[in-house]
């Protein structure tokens, strides 16, 4: 089969790579019909996630199964499905918990030997271990490019949301209009907040968010806090999803929320950073951190997609053929897209 793989930093390749087969009774096999490039597969295209040369990438995904092992119970040959980012064993003392996204055993598809040696999406066929926790039967009438965000950005954008205990009537900001935060700043909206603060520096991105229903501010050219501060009676809002992954953001989030409100670090930290431990003592905030538990929210973000509440259709910005990924990867790296949808 052919599929997207990494060479080095800065270089992935379209190659034929053997076929994947059954290896486990609880596996089953997608024939890919789309794919997702997102933001994570860019830390890899730039080195920074160690990779192995060849490693097929990818990890957002819709198809339809042509091959299951014996085990496995809700999705049969023929389904159209889609699946998360991630599999989990459903049985260690996290799953248990719910908390699967921190499973003792979890693998991300398309990450090289680090987080589990699970080849990716970015191809023809895939192999999907524990296919009854990772996959879901697509609902009908629902397109490709809106099954495809309810594995990944759209379940992190509803993540932190609904982990901010964000819901009917709520104030929220969310910084970093990228595909996870305006998938945030609509999931806070449909699960009924009245106030959402969008803030970045991209203008087509600021008016995006305002299409959906946000308060656009500009980082530089405006006053976040000034904008917090009016939709809540001068008090700042109740959440901050910081979906950046940058000190200043964090450090902007925990200015922008109220006392006893609670701040979201959404976007990926991997190193040491200095936050202002006094003010979030004082103002007695909680701050919400990790990798988004997407198998926990597929269900529930498969019918606000279903119903339209959620429609992550004006962030695809491209579409593309497989034989076309290393211009993808380019352009996804000059910033000039928001989501990539890749057919083989
Ligand atoms: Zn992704
Ligand atoms: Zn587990």
């Amino acid at each position: 089969m052919r599929a997207v793989t990494f060479q080095a930093p800065g270089e992935v390749r379209v190659e034929d790579v053997p076929d994947p087969e059954l290896t486990s009774a609880d596996e089953a096999i997608v024939r890919v019909e789309a794919s997702g490039v997102c933001g994570s597969d860019l830390h890899i295209f730039h080195g920074r996630v160690a990779m192995e040369e060849g490693f097929v990438l990818g990890h957002e995904y819709v198809g339809t199964v042509v091959a299951t092992g014996a085990e496995v119970r809700t999705v049969a040959d023929g389904d159209r499905v889609l699946g998360a980012y991630c599999t989990a064993c459903g049985e260690c003392f996290f799953c248990r918990r719910g908390d699967f996204h921190k499973c003792d055993h979890g693998r991300v598809f398309g990450h090289g030997r680090t987080l589990g040696a699970l080849a990716g999406a970015q191809a023809e066929l895939l192999a999907v271990p524990n296919a009854d926790l990772t996959l879901r039967r697509v609902p009908e009438g629902m397109s490709d490019d809106v099954a495809l965000f309810a594995g990944d950005v759209m379940g992190t954008g509803y993540h932190a949301v609904v982990e901010t205990g964000v819901g009917e009537g709520s104030t929220v900001a969310v910084l970093g209009l990228g595909p996870v935060g305006l998938c945030a700043v609509q999931a806070a909206i449909a699960v009924g907040a009245e106030s959402v603060v969008a803030v970045d520096t991209v203008d087509e991105r600021l008016e995006l968010a305002r299409a959906l229903g946000a308060r656009p501010v500009h980082l530089t050219d405006q006053d976040p806090r000034a904008a917090a501060k009016e939709v809540s009676d001068g008090r700042g809002v109740d959440a901050t999803i910081d979906a950046v992954g940058h000190p200043d953001a964090l450090a902007l989030a925990c200015r922008l929320t109220r006392k006893a409100g609670t701040v979201s670090a959404t976007g990926v930290y991997a190193e040491r950073i200095e936050v202002h431990m006094g003010i979030i003592w004082i103002k007695a905030l909680t701050l919400k951190t990790g990798h988004a538990n997407v198998i926990k929210h597929l269900d529930p973000v498969l019918e606000r997609l279903s119903s339209g509440a959620l429609d992550p259709t004006p962030l695809v910005t491209h579409h593309m053929s497989l034989d076309q990924a290393p211009e993808a990867y380019d352009v996804y790296d000059r910033r000039e897209a928001l989501k990539i949808v890749l057919r083989p």
